[in-house]
Order: C-alpha cells, then sequence, then structure tokens
C-alpha cells in the first residue's frame, strides 16, 4: 500500500465541466470549488453541464492531467467527447506522450465509441463507493453499483483504475471480486473526508480486509483519507 496525493503533479483541464448526478459529497468539495467561478462562467458557478470549446487546445503542462475533472463527461455530447479526445490525441503527439490523461466517469458506458480512439497514455477511472445498490439513489443519481461495474467492466480497454472513496459499506468478498475482475492498474481506497456529508461506512476491519484480497490480487492500494488506520 502506498500513500499518495492523487493531485500531485496533477492539472485539472476543463474542455467541459459539470454534473447532473448530484453525488451529495460532491456539494461540498467539487461544486464549493466551482462557486468560485460566479464572476467567469455562471454555467461554472452552478455546475451545469456545458462546454469550454476555447480551453480544447489549452492542454495544462502536467505530469498527469485531469481531463473534464470537474464534471462527468457522461453529460458531454459525444461529438463533444470525439473533440476532446482528438485534443488528446495531438496533445498526446506533441508531447510524446510523457503526460499520462485521467478520464473519468460515473457513467462508464459513455466512454465506449472513444475506445479505439485513446492513445496508451489515456486511464479510464470509475468510482465504485461499494457493491451495494439498496439505498444508493440518496447518495447520487449515477447508476447504480452494479450498473457502473458491469459497465466499467465491458470497457475493452487495458488501462483502467477505480476509486473506492468515498467507501461505503461493502461486502468483503463480492466487492473484492468485483475489483479484481476489472484488473485496475491500482485503486483509490479512503473514507469521506467531508464532516458535512454522512454515508454508510464500512468498519476499520473491512477496509483492511479489501486492501488485503486486493494486495493478495497483485492490485496495487493507493490510500486516501483513513482516519489512522494502517492497512
Ligand atoms: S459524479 Fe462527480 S462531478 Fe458529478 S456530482 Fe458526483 S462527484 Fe460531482
Amino acid at each position: 500500500m502506498t500513500k499518495s496525493n492523487m493531485y500531485a503533479d496533477a492539472k485539472t483541464w476543463s474542455p467541459s465541466k459539470g454534473c447532473e448526478f448530484d453525488c451529495t459529497y460532491c456539494v461540498p468539495s467539487f461544486q464549493r470549488q466551482a462557486k468560485r467561478q460566479k464572476h467567469i462562467c455562471m454555467k461554472c458557478y452552478r455546475y451545469t453541464p456545458h462546454t469550454h470549446p476555447e480551453r480544447l487546445l489549452k492542454v495544462p503542462n502536467a505530469k498527469i492531467v485531469f481531463a473534464c475533472g470537474n464534471g462527468d463527461i457522461a453529460f458531454a455530447e459525444p461529438e463533444y467527447l470525439f473533440k476532446i479526445v482528438e485534443a488528446i490525441r495531438v496533445n498526446s503527439s506533441h508531447s510524446h506522450k510523457e503526460k499520462t490523461f485521467y478520464l473519468q466517469s460515473k457513467k462508464p458506458s459513455c466512454m465506449q465509441p472513444i475506445l479505439k480512439l485513446l492513445p496508451e497514455n489515456v486511464i479510464l477511472i470509475t468510482t465504485l463507493e461499494t457493491n451495494r445498490d439498496e439505498g444508493y439513489n440518496k447518495v447520487t443519481k449515477a447508476p447504480v453499483p452494479s450498473e457502473r461495474y458491469n459497465q466499467f467492466l465491458e470497457l475493452d480497454y487495458p488501462r483502467k483504475v477505480v476509486t473506492i472513496e468515498p467507501a461505503m459499506d461493502f461486502d468483503v468478498d463480492i466487492f473484492g471480486e468485483w475489483i479484481t475482475n476489472i484488473k485496475p492498474e491500482y485503486v483509490w481506497l479512503g473514507y469521506n473526508s467531508k464532516d458535512s456529508v454522512q454515508l454508510p461506512e464500512p468498519s476499520p476491519e473491512k477496509m483492511k480486509a479489501l486492501a488485503a484480497l486486493l494486495e493478495e490480487n497483485n492490485i496495487p492500494v493507493h490510500c486516501k483519507t483513513l482516519r489512522g488506520i494502517e492497512l
């Protein structure tokens, strides 16, 4: 297990922004940050899905680029998603693929049409907080965990990462099997870090058991907020 900062050496690039999945834990994080944009773009301020095509060619210089990290690309029109991919391809050829691009969605099926166009320096990410569907609609309007898992699993693409954060109570055996089946390069694991958000959470013992199971299956676990638990 490694302690890592997801955002070290990373910059967010936002040719599209906003999201309507309304995750409860997004309000005090991404959506609060978006409020700083009030004097620049009211759609950014409101977190309404929209595009900024003037940014397509302004890819930041950073080792890691979170493409459309302030929102979910599931809300981008398919034609615009192709433009984002083309911008990634052009930038990757100029930078000799020294950058790694992360593309993330809680509705992974939206990435199906672009799979064959992605250069090898693109990693696909989805969040899976739990394997449990029951009650999940109280937390977000995004596809329920089982649906999201199947969508991500079905993406025929060699480079994937799963974010288990903020972790919600899960069944170690089922959840561990899901993650193992996906074969991610690594996972992020952490609890909710916002005091204002209440979620049904796994016990420290479950977090440890899941981390151990993943490591046994050669899936590195990168730790985030763990409240002192030693995995
Ligand atoms: S899917 Fe991501 S961007 Fe959308 S509401 Fe949830 S946390 Fe925020």
